[in-house]
């Protein structure tokens, strides 16, 4: 099955809830990165989020937005970004990172990314200058910073679930997450029986484990409460290079640079930080990069 976010709105307009299966996502991510269990867990928990605040924050065709991550943790930085159309991409500096379990017997993901260090959201929505909001990183666990990030930089009073579970071989099993943001006029009694039930609410990888779909996690979110389901939209990870993209790029370069890469190597090659695809230029590739600048 192909993932999706479904998203709700409570029935009195104070809340919206977000709820995303990012398996297919995140699996794709780790095969293109190789990432061991500890990188895998924390790209793959800044991809859901990422969906997530993509699904919540951007309106328009061609909006988009990026997260970077910067602990003082092995993984080193994690960047991610995504559009309102429902793709993301990302990728973490060290994706060989497996640490031993935590005391609760999970991935460590606040050991692997770090305690100390901080969280960037830009949001480039096509008029006049992307915005940036950065916070310190308060946990480390991710879902902790990222409900920071929204009260402290959005003053979106909120709560966030991220969960990547990993197979033994490395694999993702399963991968998604819930965002719930109250919206003004809700009030604290009612914040605070949503935040109760999130409290309550085992791991979403569990639930995707049994069988939920985004719309029943929804459902267990908001309780008692009536809400109203809006429409789904799909995800999966794609990223925009190409070879004329990078091709560009290069173009800038010196020509005695270029000229090099033909004569010592006979070519060039690159690959994309974000998907990992590589790209091969021909000697003759590489004469009409150059032959631009005549
Ligand atoms: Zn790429």
């Amino acid at each position: 099955m192909s993932d999706y976010i479904a998203s709700a709105l409570s029935r009195d307009t104070h809340f919206r809830i977000f709820a995303v299966d990012a398996t297919e996502t995140v699996r794709e991510a780790q095969r293109r990165h190789d990432t061991w269990s500890a990188a895998s867990a924390a790209l793959g928990r800044t991809l859901v989020a990422t969906a997530l605040l993509a699904a919540s924050g951007l309106k328009n065709r061609d909006d988009m937005l990026t997260v970077r991550i910067k602990g003082d943790g092995p993984v080193g930085s994690i960047i991610t970004d995504g559009t309102e159309i429902g793709t993301v991409r990302g990728y973490v500096q060290e994706p060989h990172v497996n640490l031993p379990l935590n005391l609760v017997g999970k991935i460590d993901v606040a050991r692997a990314v770090g305690k100390h260090g901080m969280l960037a959201v830009t949001k480039d929505i096509g008029i006049g200058e992307p915005f940036t909001g950065q916070v310190p990183l308060v946990s480390g666990e991710l879902a902790e910073d990222f409900t920071y990030y929204l009260a402290k930089s959005e003053q979106i009073p909120a709560a966030v679930g991220l969960s990547v579970f990993v197979n033994a071989d490395n694999s993702v099993q399963v991968a998604g997450g819930f965002m719930l943001q109250a919206l003004p006029g809700a009030d604290d009694a009612e914040l605070a029986a949503l935040e109760a039930n999130v409290k309550t609410l085992p791991l979403v990888s569990e639930l995707l484990k049994s069988g939920l779909t985004p719309e029943q996690i929804i459902q267990r979110i908001a309780g008692d409460a009536p809400v109203q389901l809006l429409d789904t939209q799909s995800l999966r990870f794609a990223c925009n290079c190409s070879k004329a993209h990078f091709g560009d790029i290069m173009a800038t370069l010196p020509h005695e640079q270029l000229q090099e890469m033909i004569d010592e190597d006979g070519g060039a090659e690159t690959t994309c930080k974000f998907c990992g695809n590589q790209y091969h230029y021909s000697v003759a590739d590489l004469k009409a990069l150059i032959a631009r600048h005549e």
